[in-house]
Order: structure tokens, then C-alpha cells, then sequence
């Protein structure tokens, strides 16, 4: 797993330029509302800690016109709009680009609020809070952001501890036949509160299992390689040793949490007993 480029910039004049952009009755609704909006703005970008426990929106219900204008400039066709989520998309890291930061799995084709819209439509179209994600994480995430006044998925703008190893595989015997199995392990530099919001990310978005089924869809054909390899001459110790460097390749570029990094790094560490498997 890794962070997401934030694109950053003055949030609050992007959110300017797209009411100068609109039409009325929008435009009066959104320039009579901008400096709460602006006190939000500022609530999110420089105190974040504290919405997981904010009980509403600055927004009430009954201001369903405010509401639904907010939700608007996120939807809108306006130049401004179309400029800003293309930036969102083009401007992450290349993996990024190509997998979606929440599961590494799938493409994000899709811009996730992470704080959801109807719930705070004041965020709607704040660039901090959308990030790209496939349609898969979307749907299952939806709008769960929090429970009990609690985060439970990783923000890849704002949580930075993707340095940390936290996902592991163990080698398993599945019917006589060897699988990996993923689970989550709490190393000591990692608090509680962190770990806790990765476990109930991995938890909601089923990820261990996911990557469960991804990784025992190729084992038995990466024993096979493992097999011929040692046929012809390689040592146990050489095979450990270039598993390894799979295991490094990988997490240099999908982070040290990437599944496929840490399969690699069973696999090195496993190679008698995956030999004397199969
Ligand atoms: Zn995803």
C-alpha cells in the first residue's frame, strides 16, 4: 500500500472559481454560504482528528437547497470541476494510476468521498477528500467512513504509516495442498489506533481474503517454477535468495504491504516445506 498525492493548491479559491463559474440560482445560494463553508474547509484540512467524533454536518438538513448546490459543484459540468478530478487522477504515482490505493487489485475508476457527501455535503468537492478507488472498494466502503465515532479506512492522503509491515502470510496446508494465508500483525512502532483503523479497513473491504484467492490462484504454479529451478542446479539457499529479491522489486514499488510482495516474502522463507509439498 501507499499514500496518495495530495494536489493540494488553495482549496477554498477552487471552490470560489467554480461558484463564479455557476449560474444562478446556485450562485447566490453557494456565495451566501461560502464562509462557512471556508470555516469547514479549515476544520478538515488543519484538524482532521477531530470529525471523526463531529456530530453533523455545519450544514443542517432542513438547508436542503445549501445542501444539494454543495453536492452540485462535485457533479457539475463546469470547467473548473472537470480540470480538478482529472488532476486527482493524473497526478498520482504510476501504481497509483493503475491500482486502486484501497486493495491494490482493481483500477480506480472512480473518486471516492471519503468522508461521504450526503452525510457532510460541505466536502463534496474539497480535493482532500476524494480519493480515487475502484468501483469495488467504492461500493463496499460507501458511505462507513466511521462507527461509533471511530475511522475505519486508511485516508491515503493523510495517514502516513505505509513504512510499516503490517500485512503477513503464513504457509498453510489446505487439503494436502499449500495456500498462504493473510493476516495483519501490529508491530511495535505502530499504535493502536492506526492499527486498528488498517484492521477495520482490511475487515470491511474483505482484503484478506481477497488476497488469499489471488495468491493461491498463482502458488501452485510459482512451486512449479520453484521445482524446475532446483532441477536445474539451483540451490535452496540461491531459490530463498531470489524469492527474496521478488519480495524487495515488489515492495519498493506497491509499498510493504502489497500482497504480492508478501508472498514473495513466505515463499523465501518457506522453500523446503514448499518443495517437500508438492
Ligand atoms: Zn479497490
Amino acid at each position: 500500500m501507499l499514500r496518495c498525492y495530495y494536489i493540494g493548491g488553495d482549496e477554498f479559491l477552487e471552490f470560489e472559481n467554480i461558484i463564479s463559474e455557476k449560474n444562478n440560482p446556485g450562485k447566490n445560494i453557494l456565495t451566501n454560504i461560502k464562509s462557512r463553508v471556508n470555516i469547514s474547509y479549515r476544520q478538515y484540512l488543519d484538524r482532521f482528528d477531530e470529525l471523526e467524533s463531529k456530530v453533523s454536518s455545519d450544514f443542517e438538513l432542513i438547508e436542503s437547497e445549501e445542501r444539494r448546490h454543495l453536492q452540485g459543484c462535485y457533479s457539475s459540468l463546469t470547467s473548473i470541476s472537470r480540470k480538478r478530478k482529472a488532476l486527482i487522477y493524473s497526478e498520482q504515482p504510476d501504481v497509483l494510476k493503475t491500482f486502486c490505493p484501497f486493495c491494490l487489485l482493481d483500477k480506480p475508476r472512480t473518486l471516492d468521498h471519503y468522508i461521504g457527501q450526503d452525510e457532510f455535503p460541505e466536502y463534496s468537492f474539497l480535493a482532500k477528500n476524494l480519493i480515487p478507488c475502484c468501483y469495488d472498494c467504492n461500493q463496499k466502503k460507501n458511505t462507513t467512513w466511521r462507527r461509533n465515532d471511530k475511522r475505519r479506512f486508511i485516508h491515503f492522503y493523510n495517514d502516513d504509516f505505509f513504512g510499516e509491515q503490517f500485512l503477513f502470510a503464513d504457509l498453510i496446508l489446505v487439503s494436502n495442498t499449500p495456500a498462504l494465508r493473510f493476516s495483519l500483525k501490529q508491530s511495535p512502532t505502530l499504535n493502536d489506533t492506526n492499527f486498528q483503523i488498517i484492521q477495520w479497513h482490511f475487515e470491511d473491504l474483505e482484503l484478506l481474503e481477497q488476497y488469499g484467492l489471488r495468491c493461491n490462484s498463482l502458488l501452485s504454479t510459482e512451486v512449479k517454477i520453484m521445482t524446475q529451478q532446483i532441477a536445474s542446479g539451483l540451490s535452496i539457499q540461491q531459490l530463498s535468495e531470489q524469492l527474496s529479491i521478488s519480495e524487495n522489486n515488489f515492495a519498493n514499488d506497491f509499498g510493504v504491504n502489497y500482497w504480492h510482495s508478501v508472498m514473495y516474502q513466505c515463499m523465501s522463507q518457506n522453500v523446503n516445506e514448499l518443495l517437500s509439498i508438492m
